[in-house]
């Protein structure tokens, strides 16, 4: 078992100025919080932090780093929070902590090899700091070191999930000997009897082998001086791992397999790696097509060397690495290698173009066979700008960077997506807008009366979402309209005598839309209808003859005013938008008659369109909510409103006059006037005022109230108040 002084040396080693406190500081910290606690092999809990720590110092971390490895586990083990760890080390250690609880409690079942993919990518996302992953890392290596003591389901389950997962991100930050042992510990726990056989098989051969690479060694060492080049020459039987694949891949019996045998020649300049290649391929003969230059493009991962295989003495296949010190330590230690410290042994990699740097680095694939496939991967978007959550099964999607859970929604399914009420995020409530972070468990809230609405169009950020969205409006639109208009036919036919549903079904309507109209049919002539498109008088017009068309009903008030108006401008466009709905036919209720700026709602009646009344309209209280609509004034709209005002004043001469005055000061007209005297000699007049806004309204109200023996003024909400002729 590794002690902490050790830890500290190392450390102090590679990082002479480092602060290395925080590192006894966690010790005693992790020591306290997992007293008591045991491993399944029955050791105190404690030992599996220091050894994580002690892995972390292997590839020269920093102290803070080396602190979370002995505190990685309290969070998710203990009672400990992360609020406490950032009181006691600060909010780099609480957040490098807090990022591996986060990872810990999700876990793996490979479905599908490109689900192992998203999960890589997702845990790369989710580890803000690089430095999460490394300690995740150690963690998974320590724990798989000592796999044996779990029973054996378990360790098949581990040992694939690292297999899939760290063993490729380990590849993927280069740390090469990290890979290859994961690899190897996975391969003993998942193929047992055959790791077995063939590592038997290996060392039975073992002898035979020392001696063939004791000979070779001495060979390119002895060519090596003859040329004037220094380097050191290795050698060493492959991984059992790498020979079980390509007996896998080649589908061949170990027999066959020839290349077991891996040659390291390390040299001080890329210069001398050629000569070294070339000498190489002088004394023995190359196997065509072996040959790689990763040294002219690099793996993704930065890798460096060259790679030959030759037929060596006795016919034996043996591969050869050649490379410098500073390749060999990238291969080993990856982008570990590059660390850099700052003065007092603090790491340095949040340096923005750095990390920037480094997430680019992950996504390039590692084996990448020509350069121009590495080009190419160079241009591929990155994986950070999508997010990955799981849906409550545990299955992976994948969403572009801004996603929210209508997006998420409709991925599951279409009418998931049409039907969704609400979301819970890891538990919790969240509004639709809500963005989605990897990681993210999401569960939708359906409800069967809840539908998409227009505004989701403005956050959802997948097609798949916004192609399902605009279908649904289109279909309901034209189903409001289509009923909507069938509903006014009826009603308006009925009055001229007319059978509207003969008509329909004689295909009378259907011929009329196709000549008149020039619409594809009934149907849509209807749904014009009902959008206000086209109105019934219009297509009465063109079934009766003109004389036998009643004319408009317009209250002889209104038509002189509309004379007496500059320009007599008639109806103007409705200066309110039906959300969800285009050119919606509306109206407004007399019950509240709601002025520009009034909170309001719609309501969709029987055959008239949308009605929109006051938000808090009394009448809407025993309204049927289903048939309650999201409306809005349309600010582009500039129209005018008509009000009703109140005023009761003394009854005097001449008050009228000052009273027009007044309204005409704030900038209105009146349109409509009624007077009525009560007993005890005061007079109650009801004016009707042309009004922009609710604004507007108020700026009169007030002018009013100055005016001189005007004792209260208010504002009428209804109609019927007033006793004018309705339906104008
Ligand atoms: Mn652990």
């Amino acid at each position: 078992m590794v002690r902490l002084e050790e830890i500290i040396e190392k450390v102090s080693a590679y990082s002479p100025l480092a602060d290395v406190e925080i590192i006894r500081k966690a010790y005693v910290f992790s020591g306290v919080v997992h007293q008591g606690q045991t491993r399944v092999s029955g050791e105190p809990y404690l030992i599996h932090p220091l050894e994580v720590a002690n892995i972390l110092t292997g590839i020269k971390m920093d102290p803070q780093t080396i602190a979370t490895g002995l505190l990685h586990d309290t969070v998710e083990d203990t009672h400990t929070t992360v609020e406490k760890i950032e009181e006691l080390f600060g909010p780099e250690v609480a957040a490098l902590v807090d990022g591996l609880t986060k990872i810990s409690r999700i876990t793996f079942e490979k479905k599908r090899d490109q689900e192992a993919e998203n999960f890589r990518k997702m845990i790369l996302a989710m580890s803000k700091d690089i430095r999460v992953i490394l300690i995740k890392l150690a963690d998974r290596l320590h724990n798989m070191r000592t796999l044996g003591a779990l029973a054996p389901e378990k360790q098949k389950k581990i040992a694939r999930e690292t297999l899939d997962i760290y063993a490729p991100l380990a590849n993927r930050l280069g740390i090469g000997w990290m890979k290859t042992e994961l690899e190897e510990l996975s391969y003993k726990y998942l193929e047992p009897e055959r790791y077995e056989a063939l590592s038997e098989r290996l060392s039975k051969e073992g002898n035979v082998t020392h001696d063939y690479i004791a000979q070779v060694k001495d060979i390119i060492e002895r060519k090596l001086a003859e040329h004037n080049v220094a380097g050191e020459v290795s050698g060493r039987p492959k991984q059992l791992f790498s020979i079980y694949k390509k007996m896998q891949a080649q589908d061949v019996e170990f027999e066959n397999i020839n290349d077991i045998i891996a040659f390291r020649v390390i040299v001080e300049s890329v210069r001398e790696c050629y000569e070294v290649l070339g000498i190489v391929h002088s004394t023995w003969k190359p196997v065509p097509g072996r040959f790689k230059d990763y040294i002219a493009i690099p793996k993704g991962n930065m890798y460096q060397s060259l790679h030959t295989t030759v037929v060596g003495p006795y016919g034996v296949r043996m591969e050869v690495q050649i490379r410098t010190e500073e390749m060999h330590r990238v291969a080993e230690n990856g982008i570990a290698a590059h660390w850099k410290y700052k003065e007092g042994g603090a790491f340095d990699g949040k340096d923005d173009k750095r990390f920037a740097w480094l997430r680019q680095l992950l996504e390039w694939q590692t084996e990448l066979k020509d350069s121009d496939e590495f080009m190419e991967s160079i241009k591929v978007d990155l994986f950070s700008e999508d997010v990955y959550v799981f849906t409550p099964k545990g299955d992976i999607k994948e969403f572009p960077a801004g996603g929210t859970v209508v997006d998420f929604a409709y991925a599951i399914h279409t009418d998931v997506g049409n039907r969704c009420s609400g979301a819970r995020v890891n538990g919790k409530m969240v509004p639709l807008k809500y963005k989605l972070h990897s990681g993210d468990v999401v569960q939708i809230i359906t409800s069967a009366n809840h539908h998409p609405s227009k505004d989701w169009l403005s956050f959802v950020t997948s097609s798949r979402a916004r192609t399902r969205i605009r279908n649904w409006i289109k279909t309901e639109e034209r189903e409001v309209s289509l009923s909507l208009g069938k509903e006014l036919c009826e009603r308006d036919f009925t009055k001229h005598g007319l059978e509207f549903g003969r008509m329909l079904k004689s295909g009378e309507l259907e011929k009329i839309a196709k000549e008149a109209f020039g619409v594809s049919g009934a149907e849509s002539l209807l749904a014009a209808i009902g959008y206000g498109k086209i109105s019934v008088q219009q297509l009465l017009g063109k079934i009766l003859p003109p004389e036998q068309l009643s004319p408009k009903k317009v209250s002889a008030f209104k038509r002189m005013f509309d004379k007496l108006k500059p320009g007599g401008k008639p109806e103007a466009r409705n200066p309110v938008v039906v959300k969800g709905v285009e050119d919606m036919m509306v109206k407004f209720a007399r019950c509240c008659n709601p002025l520009p700026g009034d909170d309001i709602v719609g309501f969709i009646t029987h055959g008239q369109g949308v009605a929109v009344h006051l938000a808090g309209c009394s009448s809407l209280l025993q309204a049927d909510r289903d048939r309650l609509i999201d409306v809005a004034w349309d600010k582009k709209e500039k129209s005018t409103r008509p009000a009703r005002i109140e005023v009761v004043c003394k009854n005097e001469k001449g008050l009228l006059a000052d009273m027009s005055n007044a309204i005409k000061a704030a900038d209105a007209n009146i349109t409509d006037l009624l007077i009525r005297s009560t007993p005890d000699n005061k007079a109650v007049c009801n004016f009707e005022v042309e009004v922009t806004d609710h604004a507007h309204l108020k700026n009169i109200m007030k002018s009013l109230s100055k005016v001189k023996n005007v004792l209260k003024v208010e504002r009428l909400k209804s109609e019927g108040q007033i006793g004018k002729e309705a339906g104008a």
